[in-house]
């Protein structure tokens, strides 16, 4: 609405402002000049008379006396008579007149045309420039449409914001790749010398977050040939035919410039496996993602280009994108391990004022599953939290309590609970706490909380003893056991049952699912069931086809039960066997409202909690 407003408006002002001229020019050409004034006919022949009169001019009626003192009166006579006649029928004489110059003019050409054509004439001038300055800006539209067949290739700057590999933490085996292919193009006579090929396509693979944007940056920065990025979606518009030719440019651009690398971000968007069309648009797609493979199939020999791709979806790329002679080289990007966090944390702290209590190293044990991105995200929440409480320096708690911001969201202390909302919920953590440090299988727990963080009423943090790639039956099922305890610790004290634990079973009937269906963790033992598509335009699981019988649906559903029953028992044997222990700690929370994990050791050591193992 606005935008069409706007030019319209433009054009108005315009028209206006071609009025405003316009009429000056009209007034400037029929003004008289400064010292001439109106004047009567009786009073021009008076000036006659009285031989004032030099000079006179008369065109059509207007007749035009020039005086002695140089001003000038003008003045009508009637249109049928002559001036001399009507002149001496206001008494003057004859004589007297024939000494005065007089001069007849035909009515000017160019005024008495103006009169009579500008009225008819200048609506049409005006409708006229109306539509000129309109077209004008329609064609400006025009061209701009015939530039999106262009890329919005951008050049990387190696001056502003230089990012090398120093700035990228781990991803060690990631790194040695790139410095291979940045090894290709500033030495490439070594390569072709020995018959290397030089690489066409390197694919950056990894879950987001995992720094495969800085990645290909810090090669910008490294390389020391020009480096031109582009986000893949930009590639697609509204326009069918648009992406094929902007990726034609693109790949242009960078073939000019060689030696040189392409970097296309988020290649998912368009690399899709072709004739998965859901959603709509994939035609377009398509043709940008053939453009792409004809593109990188016609790089001659030598042309050293070498494009450079990230995505975090390569589960969903064509094949054809991944064949040799395209994105043949592919690097994954990993979650960062203790040691690459601890790296992380040092990159992203460097710049910051820290006190000197401040171990990354404690941060990093208690940060499992952090994406590069969260670390960066950590830092920076520790430096707000410093900073709102007006210190100069950042200190250990500030990067904890950030930790628990960027699992959970921000604490919601305002959010004020009824005495009996809290000692439910304090029970219902302090259930999880304990059923997890009676159960050996079970992550340790880090901290115990009973304020309300983004959509959890209260928070009981475990976490692993060290990174984990692989998870057992039995960790599984002390998870499960866990994940009930808060449930099982409500029935157990008040006899009754919240909604707050509803995201607990939620958690646990997937997990008991999961591994009946998947792990092979059930009754079945080793096999699976159902084919689980995902749904390629948003990486969800959206069916699992069904591949068994009804009546192993119904065996499989007795399972999971099995599973979650024996989960839940094994929880409340355990809530009842440390009920003192529930008590004390359930009391503590009520009153200090957080649990550390020291002071929970503590008491876990003085009711002496003997941890067991769950089996079925
Ligand atoms: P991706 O493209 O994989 O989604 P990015 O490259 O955009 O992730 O990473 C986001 C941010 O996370 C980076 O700007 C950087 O600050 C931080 N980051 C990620 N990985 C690392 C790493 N290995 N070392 C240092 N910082 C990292
Ligand atoms: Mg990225
Ligand atoms: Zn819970």
């Amino acid at each position: 609405m606005l935008k069409l407003f706007k030019p319209l408006l433009k054009n108005i002002v315009i028209v206006v402002i071609a009025f405003a001229g316009i009429a000056i020019v009209f007034a400037s050409l029929f003004s008289s000049p400064a010292q001439t004034k109106d004047i009567t006919l009786t009073e021009l022949a008076n000036k006659i008379n009285a031989q004032e009169v030099t000079h006179i001019t008369v065109e059509e009626n207007t007749v035009t006396a020039t005086f002695k003192d140089n001003s000038q009166g003008v003045t009508k006579k009637e249109t049928e008579s002559g001036l001399s006649e009507t002149l001496k029928n206001y008494g003057v004489d004859p004589k007297t007149l024939q000494q005065i110059p007089l001069e007849v003019k035909d009515p000017s050409g160019f005024s008495y045309w103006l009169g009579v054509l500008l009225p008819t004439l200048l609506p049409v001038i005006l409708i006229g420039l109306f539509f000129w300055f309109t077209f004008r800006q329609a064609r400006a539209g025009a061209s701009q449409a015939m530039s999106f067949g262009k890329s919005n290739l951008k050049l990387f700057s190696p001056f502003k914001d230089r990012v090398t590999f120093a700035d990228v933490a781990g991803s060690n085996e990631a790194k040695q790749e790139l410095v291979e292919v940045v090894d290709f193009l500033k030495n490439p006579k070594k390569y072709i010398d020995i018959g290397a090929k030089i690489p066409r396509g390197v694919l950056l693979m990894g879950v987001p977050g995992t720094g495969k944007t800085l990645l290909a940056r810090a090669v910008a920065g490294e390389a020391g040939v020009p480096f031109f990025h582009i986000s893949a979606s930009e590639f697609v518009e509204m326009f069918v035919g648009v992406g094929a030719s902007r990726t034609r440019d693109a790949f242009l651009t960078a073939k000019k410039a060689a030696p040189s690398i392409l970097f296309i971000d988020e290649i998912d968007a368009i690399g899709r496996e072709r004739g998965a069309g859901l959603g709509g648009g994939h035609d377009e797609r398509e043709q940008t993602l053939n453009q792409i493979l004809v593109e990188m199939d016609g790089f001659e020999k030598e042309a050293q280009v070498i494009v450079l791709a990230a995505t975090n979806r390569p589960d969903i790329l064509d094949p054809a994108l991944l064949r040799p002679g395209r994105f043949d080289r592919r690097v994954t990007l990993d979650l960062p391990d203790i040691n690459d966090r601890e790296a992380i944390l040092h990159i992203h702290g460097k710049n910051k004022p820290l006190a000197k209590d401040v171990d990354y190293r404690k941060i990093a044990v208690r940060t499992p599953g952090f994406s590069g991105a969260d670390l960066a995200n950590l830092m920076n929440e520790g430096a707000i939290l410093a900073a709102r409480e007006n210190k100069t320096i950042i200190e250990q708690i500030h990067l904890y309590e950030a930790i628990e911001k960027v699992l959970l969201g921000p604490e919601r202390k305002s959010r004020t609970l009824s005495e009996q909302e809290k000692k439910i919920t304090a029970y219902h953590e302090a259930g999880h706490a304990l059923v997890a440090a009676s159960l050996k299988d079970a992550d340790p727990v880090h901290k115990i909380s009973i304020i309300s963080r983004g959509q959890a009423g209260g928070y009981t943090l475990k976490l692993p003893t060290e990174d984990r790639y692989l998870r057992t039956r039995k960790q599984f099922l002390a998870d499960l056991a866990m994940t009930l305890g808060g449930y099982s610790a409500e029935e157990t004290i008040f006899k009754d049952i919240s909604t707050g634990a509803s995201n607990d079973l939620a958690v646990a009937s997937e997990i008991a699912r999961r591994m009946v269906t998947r792990y092979g963790m059930g009754k079945f033992g080793p096999i699976t069931f159902g084919k689980t598509q995902e749904l390629i335009f948003l990486g969800k699981e959206i069916s699992t086809e069904r591949n068994y019988s009804d009546k192993i649906a119904s065996e499989i559903d007795g399972e999971v039960e099995h599973i979650l029953s024996s989960a839940h028992k094994t929880a409340r044997e355990m809530l009842r066997k440390y009920k003192d222990a529930l008590d004390a700690l359930a009391q503590k929370l009520i009153e200090k409202e957080t649990i550390e994990k020291d002071e929970f050791e503590q008491l876990v050591e003085q009711f002496s909690i003997k941890p067991a193992v769950f089996s079925i």
